[in-house]
């Protein structure tokens, strides 16, 4: 039972089968200036250099002990590669958007997904920083790649206030949106596999209840995950910034095999809620917690998670990028005591 690798628990348990003790990873972003400081990648380079993405990403698995390689560490690469302004960020700063393609509804019709698109710039990086990866990690290591979903690049694509705006006054022109997004997704996330990432998390905050009205959820995006999940050929996964309380039952029944969700969710509801559809995945808060408390705080919300029923141990969103890496090893060691304090290792 004990003998797993990494990798063999990863996916086993986000499968929902059984194992010795839960993964302990993050799947969002796990840069911090401390990881770059260790191992020379340092942003805005590590965000589009493939050789320091893949060194600052494996940084956080063998220095700090998360179980998995995952990455990129921003959401812009799906953003830019469909014609949205992406500044390129600083040592602690994400690259982040500064300009959006759809002012107007008729821009729509304009957006098209690149012929070329696995060779476009950023995509390209990601692809490459796999192939380092997986060549340096080997076999037995979750690989865990990020990207934004079809709400999100709707969200970046068309910019804050139209997102808002057509989701309620033009369905069709949304909807349109998030085939694009679908589409895209798609091509990507299956390229991503072809090159040995083990499971794609889908970032897709801007479907869930803080931008997106609960009762819009069910019918507008459920059946575009639903056909998104079915094309994926690999480990699919969802997280969903914010309190996403509301909308838990139905991203259960979406077609992801892991959700992640932050922190303002309680993880003992949600672990209710969700059964066994899929695999729980969180949801200690990245800033609240990992970034600021003491290591003592750290272990006990976290054995409370799994305590609640995750079945990965993981922050809630993306790791802060000055958290301290002694308290991400705090938070590795909590899942170990864990276990030995309930005399189950
Ligand atoms: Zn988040």
């Amino acid at each position: 039972m004990d003998n797993f690798t990494l990798k063999e628990r990863f996916v086993r348990s986000i499968k929902g089968k059984k194992v010795d003790k839960v993964p302990v990873c993050s799947v969002t972003q796990t840069g911090t200036v401390e990881l770059m400081e260790a191992c020379g990648a340092f942003w805005p380079q590590a965000n589009y250099d493939a050789e320091k993405m893949a060194t600052l990403a494996i940084a956080s698995h063998e220095i700090a002990g998360l179980e998995a390689v995952r990455y990129p560490f921003c959401t812009t690469v799906l953003a830019e590669t469909l014609g949205c302004s992406i500044a390129e960020g600083s040592l602690d700063v994400q690259p982040y958007e500064t300009d959006f393609p759809c002012k107007k509804k008729e821009d729509v019709k304009k957006i098209s997904i690149p012929e070329d698109l696995l060779e476009s710039r950023r995509i390209e990086t990601i692809l490459d920083a796999t192939d380092i990866v997986k060549e340096r990690i080997g076999d037995d290591v979750p690989v865990v790649a990020g990207m934004i979903g079809p709400a999100a690049t709707a969200f970046y694509v068309a910019g804050a206030k139209n997102y808002l705006m057509w989701s309620i006054t033009a369905t069709d022109i949304f909807q349109e949106l998030l085939a694009i997004g679908e589409a895209v997704c798609t091509e990507y996330a299956n390229a991503l596999f072809e090159h040995g990432v083990d499971a794609v998390i889908v970032i897709d905050s801007e479907a869930g209840p803080d931008l997106l009205p609960p009762p819009l959820f069910e019918p507008m995006m459920v059946p575009v995950y639903r056909s998104l999940t079915d094309k994926m050929k690999g480990l699919k996964l969802l997280h969903i910034c914010g309190d996403s309380t509301d909308v838990i039952d139905q991203m259960a029944d979406s077609g992801f095999q892991g959700l992640s969700l932050e922190e303002k969710v309680d993880a003992r509801y949600a672990s209710e809620v969700i059964g066994d559809r899929a695999c729980l995945i969180g949801n200690v808060s990245p800033a609240s917690t990992l970034l600021t408390k003491s290591q003592e705080n750290i272990k006990k919300e976290a054995k409370q998670c799994i305590e609640d029923g995750v079945g990965i141990l993981a922050p809630g969103c993306g790791i802060a990028p000055r958290t301290p890496t002694d308290n991400l090893k705090a938070f590795v060691a909590a899942r170990d005591e864990y276990y030995i304090e309930k005399g189950l290792l």
